[in-house]
């Protein structure tokens, strides 16, 4: 056996292992629809309790993002123009980075506290806090 065989089998003994250790969050996508010239996302309220994160601060930053008057009706969010489930997923996936995953660990187990005007993003998982760069 060569030494690149060697690596080769080394890298796949490791393989199961790091893939077994790798807890990714996954980020539900959003289901919507159009109606009329609104989108309709019938899974909001989902959404946001996944995140743990109020739906008006989810809708608000939607809204400021996609620059479309918005308003939550029941577990839905009726946006007010057509949009592509892809480019909201888009932005969801951006406000979960900045506003839910931890920045040190990646997890979601996080809560957004206010110490002196600063908004911070604290980690229950591994105690990290970090400022929340993007106001809402
Ligand atoms: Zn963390």
């Amino acid at each position: 056996m060569d030494e690149y065989e060697k690596l080769l089998e080394r890298g796949h003994l490791k393989l199961p292992e790091s893939v077994l250790h790798k807890e990714r969050f996954e980020i539900s996508k959003v289901i919507g629809h159009l109606q009329g010239n609104k989108t309709v996302i019938s899974n909001f309220s989902q959404i946001c309790s996944m995140f743990r994160r109020d739906q008006n601060h989810l809708l608000k930053y939607l809204q400021r993002e996609l620059a479309t008057p918005a308003y939550i009706d029941g577990p839905r969010l009726i946006l007010g123009r057509k949009l592509s489930s892809s480019l909201i997923n888009n932005k969801i996936e951006r406000y979960a980075k900045q506003f839910v995953l931890c920045p040190e660990c990646g997890k979601p187990d996080t809560q957004l506290v206010k110490e002196e005007r600063v908004t911070l993003i604290k980690c229950s998982a591994c105690g990290a806090k970090h400022p929340v760069k993007t106001k809402i």
